[in-house]
């Protein structure tokens, strides 16, 4: 039971000008293809971690190989990426609006909490909304780690999360990664983060 690559829930020009077709064509094709390829590889290679999900083999991070964590944590990233953005984009509803407004004051705020913590992440990585036992958290990871993952600072569910890797926006944006965090607020798919945050133990 090999990992594989689920496709793009919308067309690959379908949230374009904020991310252009050749960035999600490679981004989707070529890197999150080979995060699967090397995660299917290692896991071949090791049986202590085969069967299990993957969301349970990343919350004992700690003490999985580094390439697991590494391509293991970039299957599950992508994955979610892919699905926390549409087309059109909108605005945050009901419980979720309410939560991020008592937690930030308002939308606008939130908004630059999240921008500030992509643009800090120095080099590579991801920045995260997370429902926390204690409420919404804005937080920063490394590389491919994520809130699931027992090293994160900020260990919870994860409602949204961006892509800061510079194959995310190069193409488009260069080294412009705050226009992008900016840019990318677009295509949010709030749905999907509403459905996240209902979902989530608490
Ligand atoms: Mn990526």
């Amino acid at each position: 039971m090999a990992f594989i690559l689920p496709p793009l829930p919308y067309d690959r020009s379908a949230l374009a000008p904020v991310i252009d077709e050749q960035t999600m064509t490679l981004h989707h094709g070529k890197h999150h293809q080979t995060y699967i390829d090397n995660l299917n590889k290692a896991v071949d290679a090791d049986q202590g971690l085969q069967g299990r999900e993957l969301p349970e083999m990343l919350s004992t991070a700690s003490s999985l190989p580094k390439v697991v964590r590494n391509n293991g944590g970039g299957h599950w990233n992508h994955s979610f990426f892919w699905e926390t953005m549409r087309p059109g984009g909108g605005q945050p509803q009901g419980e979720l609006s309410d939560a991020i407004n008592s937690k930030w004051g308002s939308f606008e705020s939130f908004q630059e909490a999240f921008n500030t913590a992509g643009t800090g992440q120095f080099g590579s990585g991801w920045v995260w909304l997370v429902a926390t036992p204690s409420g919404l958290e804005v937080t920063a990871t490394p590389n491919q780690d994520n809130p699931l993952m027992d090293v994160a600072d900020v260990k919870g569910t994860p409602i949204l999360g961006n892509d800061v890797w510079e194959h995310a926006y190069y193409l488009t944006y260069q080294n412009r990664r705050a226009d992008y965090l900016k840019a990318w607020w677009q295509v949010v798919n709030w749905d999907k983060a509403a459905e996240r945050l209902a979902g989530a133990a608490r």
